[in-house]
C-alpha cells in the first residue's frame, strides 16, 4: 500500500466540525511507509477538544489496520491543504504508484552495501562514518534565493561575499588521507561553499585521484577550467550542477548571477569529452524546486536532455523546522502534471527523477532520533566538522566535534568530544524541533530507526533481491 492509497482510505473519514474528509479539511499533514509501519502525521487546533481527536485517532487506527503499527503525530496550529489535500484530488494519478527510474538509488540509500559497518555499529562499535560531505571553500560566487549561507549572512556568501575562506591545501589532503585510512568510502566536495573557488582546486581533485578515494562535486558551474576538464572527469565519480531555473530570467531571480549561459556551456563541454574518452563520471543536473521556479521544471528537463548530462533530479527545498525558507508543501502536487511532463523527456540515456518520498512526507520525520550522522559527517569549508551540514551555524558550540585545520581528521575521530557530540544527537536531538526537513541523513535514519537493530542475516535474507541488483557509486551511501 502507497502514500496515495493511504489517502484514500483516509478520505472516507469525516473530519470532527466539517463536513469535509479529514484529507479535504487539512488535517493531514505528512504520510510516512516503511514497510508495515505507517506514521501520519495531523494537525490538531488549539481549540479543539481532546475527546473528539481521539475519536478521529482511533477512526484512522480501524481503517488503516492491515498496518502493523500506526503512529500518529499531532503538531498544534490551523488547518492547512497539504501536498496530500492535492494528491488525493488529482484524479490522473488514480492510486497508481509513480514510475521511477532511479539508476544510482537517488530516493533511497546504499547502506545495504556496507552491512559490515552497521554490524560494528550495532555492537556499539566506535565505527568510522562511511561518507563526508565536504566543503573546501566557505564562500560562493552566486546568491541563491534557498541558500543558509545567504539567508544567515554569513561571511563569503551573499553581500559578505569578499570574506571568502580557502581551506589550506595540507589540510584537506591530510583530510582525505586520513579519511581514507580509517576507512572512510566516499568524499563528496558538497555541502556549502562553491568550491570549485579554491585556489588549488584541482591539484585536490589530482590527489583524490592519487589515493583511491571516491570523490564526487556539487558546482554552480559557473568556474569550469576547460584545461581541466580531464581532471574532473578522471578524479571524479560524478559531477552535479545545481541549476535550478530553465529560463535567464528565472535564473537571475533565483541564482541572482547572469551566467546561465556560462554554466550550459561549462556542462556541455563536460558531457562532449566524456562521450569522446568514454569516461565514467556521472554528470547530473540538481534543481532545488521553491515557490518561484516550479514552472521551469519543464524548461530545465530539456535542457538538461540537449546538454547531454545523464540525469535531472528535482528535489524540494530543506527548509527549517519553523519554516524559514517558506518553501512550498502543499504546492508541490499542484505541479504533479509538470513532474509529468519534465519525465517525458527521459529516455535510456537521460533519467529525470523527482525525489517523491520527500515530497509526500509533509517534511515529518518519522524516526524519533538520529544515527546517521554515524555514518555521514558534515565538515565545512572552514575546516569544523559537526555530525552534520545543519549544525554550521545552527548551535555550533554544542556540536562542533573539532577543526581539521587545527587538528587531524583521525584525531577529532578518536576524540572523546566526537563520541560525545555523537552521543548528543542520538540523545538530545529531536529530529522534527531541532532539525532541517528531509535532511541529508534521512533516508539512512529511516533505515537504522526502523530496520537497523534487526539481525543481519535477516536483512540480508529481507533485501535479498534489492542487494542483488547493485548500483553505481554504492559508497555514495
Ligand atoms: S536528523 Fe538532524 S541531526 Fe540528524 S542528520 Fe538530520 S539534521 Fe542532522
Amino acid at each position: 500500500m502507497n502514500e496515495i492509497s493511504v489517502s484514500k482510505i483516509l478520505s472516507q473519514i469525516k473530519d470532527i466540525s466539517s463536513e469535509d474528509n479529514i484529507v479535504n479539511s487539512g488535517r493531514i499533514q505528512g504520510i510516512n511507509i516503511y514497510k508495515t509501519n505507517l506514521n501520519i502525521l495531523i494537525t490538531k487546533k488549539k481549540d479543539e477538544k481532546e475527546k473528539d481527536f481521539i475519536l478521529i485517532e482511533n477512526k484512522i487506527k480501524k481503517s488503516l489496520s492491515q498496518f502493523k503499527e500506526i503512529k500518529i503525530d499531532i503538531q498544534e496550529g490551523e488547518l492547512k491543504k497539504s501536498d496530500i489535500t492535492h494528491l488525493l484530488n488529482m484524479s490522473k494519478l488514480n492510486g497508481e504508484d509513480k514510475k521511477l527510474d532511479d539508476k544510482w538509488n537517488m530516493d533511497s540509500h546504499k547502506l545495504f552495501w556496507h552491512l559490515d559497518r552497521v554490524e560494528a555499529w550495532q555492537r556499539g562499535e566506535r565505527i568510522a562514518p562511511l561518507h563526508i560531505d565536504m566543503g573546501i571553500s566557505s564562500g560562493c560566487n552566486m546568491a541563491c534565493t534557498f541558500c543558509y549561507g545567504v539567508i544567515q549572512n554569513r561571511d563569503g556568501y551573499g553581500t559578505n561575499s569578499k570574506k571568502i575562506f580557502h581551506m589550506p591545501t595540507y589540510a584537506v589532503k591530510r583530510t582525505f588521507k586520513d579519511a581514507k585510512d580509517i576507512g572512510v568510502k566516499s568524499i563528496a566536495l558538497i555541502g556549502e561553499g562553491e568550491n570549485t573557488l579554491h585556489p588549488d582546486f584541482y591539484e585536490i581533485l589530482r590527489y583524490g585521484k592519487e589515493i583511491g578515494l571516491d570523490l564526487s562535486l556539487a558546482t554552480n558551474g559557473i568556474r569550469i577550467d576547460h584545461k581541466e576538464l580531464d581532471t574532473i572527469l578522471s578524479s571524479l565519480k560524478w559531477i552535479r550542477f545545481n541549476i535550478s531555473a530553465g529560463t535567464k530570467e528565472t535564473f537571475e531571480k533565483i541564482h541572482r548571477v547572469k551566467q546561465m549561459d556560462r554554466v550550459l556551456n561549462n556542462a556541455k563541454a563536460l558531457t562532449k569529452l566524456k562521450k569522446e574518452k568514454n569516461y565514467d563520471c556521472v554528470i547530473g543536473f540538481q534543481m532545488v524546486v521553491t515557490k518561484e521556479n516550479m514552472n521551469d521544471i519543464v524548461p530545465l528537463s530539456k535542457l538538461g536532455k540537449e546538454c547531454g548530462v545523464d540525469y535531472f533530479v528535482v528535489k524540494p527545498c530543506s527548509d527549517t523546522y519553523d519554516s524559514r525558507l517558506d518553501s512550498p508543501k502543499g504546492e508541490y502536487i499542484e505541479a504533479l502534471d509538470i513532474f509529468k511532463e519534465a519525465e517525458q523527456y527521459a529516455d535510456k540515456d537521460y533519467t529525470v527523477n523527482v525525489k517523491w518520498k520527500k515530497v509526500l512526507n509533509g517534511g515529518w520525520k518519522d524516526y524519533q532520533s538520529c544515527h546517521g550522522t554515524q555514518f555521514i559527517l558534515g565538515l565545512s569549508g572552514r575546516g569544523d566538522l559537526f555530525p552534520c551540514g545543519h549544525w554550521f551555524n545552527e548551535r555550533k558550540n554544542e556540536f562542533i566535534m573539532g577543526n581539521v585545520i587545527d587538528k587531524s581528521f583521525k584525531e577529532i575521530w578518536k576524540s572523546d568530544r566526537y563520541w560525545e557530540v555523537q552521543k548528543k544527537v542520538r540523545e538530545i536531538v529531536n529530529v522534527n524541533k531541532d532539525c532541517e526537513s528531509n535532511c541529508r541523513q534521512h533516508y539512512i535514519n529511516r533505515f537504522l530507526f526502523h530496520e537497523g537493530k534487526n539481525d543481519l542475516s535477516k536483512i540480508k535474507g529481507d533485501y535479498k533481491d534489492h542487494i542483488e541488483k547493485k548500483p553505481d557509486h554504492i559508497n555514495f551511501i
